[in-house]
């Protein structure tokens, strides 16, 4: 349960040199220890918390079995990308997937750029990363808690949306995909009801090479081909911020 989640106080104070290892920045950069940095905030101890050259960039929220990010990985090289998991044994499924990839790629150094992190994104977002710092959010085939008494659970609502809007910057794209009618058209109502965001075309939706990879390359995507079921995409752009 949450209570057993680690999550920084702070995005400045989040550790992220153990999931992406090559992209530590050199010592000579690194920042003096912060006094009032903490890991958690029963564990009073100062941290000094290496930076890395370049911040995360795309979060592949409910990442699952990890298909997105490994496809990712090579698409997008020079960009970290992260995957957020609520369950336990499939967020280390995942890392140790990446790790296997890793090794295998020493030499290449391919997979340095993709990582998961066990987190629950309904609740802690804020806390890992800074207004603006991403430029894309994927939500791939997410529960769809079909029961209305079970809709607060879902991972689009309003609330949110807001959040979303917070950590993706203007012009991100927040992309979404599930094989539940219903569940498109909450995502859909949403997300277009949200002044932050606007809903993408469909010529731009089906140029982007993000979205056949969120088709084809989810473990989910794959269930629902062998099924031969359908599935329903829907992007959205991050407008740019209210001027006053
Ligand atoms: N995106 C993957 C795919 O397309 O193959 C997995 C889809 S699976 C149906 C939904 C995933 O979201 C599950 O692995 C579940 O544990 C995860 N999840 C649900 N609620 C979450 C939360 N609040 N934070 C992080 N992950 C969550």
């Amino acid at each position: 349960s949450d209570h057993q989640l680690v999550y920084p106080p702070h995005p400045d104070q989040m550790d992220w040199s153990t999931l992406y290892p090559a992209y530590v920045a050199p010592e000579e950069s690194q920042p003096e220890a912060n006094p009032s940095a903490t890991t958690t905030e029963e564990e009073e101890t100062p941290v000094k918390v290496k930076k890395l050259t370049q911040d995360v960039e795309v979060a592949d929220i409910g990442c699952g079995f990890g298909g997105l990010l490994i496809a990712l990985a090579p698409v997008m090289p020079q960009t970290l990308v992260l995957g957020l998991e609520i369950r336990v044994s499939v967020t280390q499924f995942v890392e140790d997937r990446i790790k296997v990839l890793r090794r295998q790629n020493e030499e290449s150094r391919a997979y340095q750029n993709v990582s998961v992190l066990r987190a629950n994104t309904m609740k802690f977002l804020p806390n890992f990363f800074r207004q603006g710092q991403l430029s894309k959010i994927f939500i791939c085939f997410p529960d769809p808690h079909f029961k209305a008494r079970k809709h607060k659970q879902r991972i689009v609502s309003t609330t949110l949306n807001s959040e979303y809007a917070y950590a993706v910057r203007p012009g991100g794209i927040v992309y979404t995909i599930t094989d539940v009618p219903d569940l498109h058209g909450w995502m859909v109502q949403h997300f277009e009801a949200h002044p932050m965001f606007e809903r993408v075309g469909v010529e731009e939706q089906e140029g982007d090479p993000c979205v056949e990879i969120m088709r084809n390359a989810t473990e989910e995507g794959k269930k629902v081909e062998r099924n031969k079921g359908e599935k329903f995409v829907a992007l959205f752009r991050r407008l740019e911020d209210p001027v006053f």
